[in-house]
């Protein structure tokens, strides 16, 4: 019986950056998805550390308001969204990027 559940800020995320009524449609609609391509942008750059001080590449993977986007959205591969997650929030720790934007 052991469901498996996702994690939480996930789920928040998602909710908070297009809304219930465009998450469902997203669900719905797998065409558009299917087109989509999804390459891991450091994969490609053959990146095999994420410089945190590098803000200009960090920047293109954090919404405007600050959060860092989720895997599904920027097509990051596992290992490489663990380094950016690390990366970031040195970044923020270091004031290169903000915490959040409000
Ligand atoms: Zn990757």
């Amino acid at each position: 019986m052991a469901q498996w559940i996702p994690p939480r800020a996930e789920i928040d995320d998602d909710k908070m950056e297009f809304g219930a009524a465009e998450v469902a449609n997203e669900n719905l609609s797998m065409r558009k998805r299917a087109n989509r391509k999804k390459t891991c942008w450091f994969c490609a750059q053959k990146i095999d550390a994420i410089d945190y001080k590098d803000i200009n590449t960090l920047r293109s993977f954090v919404s405007d308001r600050g959060k860092i986007l989720p895997r599904r959205q920027t097509g990051t591969c596992a290992k490489h969204q663990r380094m950016l997650a690390t990366a970031l929030e040195r970044a923020r720790m270091l004031a290169f990027l903000p915490f959040s934007d409000s």
